[in-house]
């Protein structure tokens, strides 16, 4: 069983799944709310929450 963890942003009043974005090789790989920019680490609205998805295909 695998669980993916999937990062919702609540800024626009309902969940909006964040998208992992390329970055730079440097930089670490966040997902990012594309409307109001938050991410797991950077959310000062608190608008950040996850859902955790059971996959049994394995
Ligand atoms: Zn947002």
């Amino acid at each position: 069983m695998t669980v993916t963890r999937k990062w919702y942003c609540t800024c626009s009043g309902k969940p909006l799944e964040l998208a992992n974005v390329e970055t730079m090789e440097d930089e670490p790989d966040e997902p990012t709310c594309q409307l109001c920019g938050a991410t797991q680490s950077s959310d000062p609205r608190h608008t950040i929450i996850f859902k955790d998805k059971e996959e049994w295909d394995d």
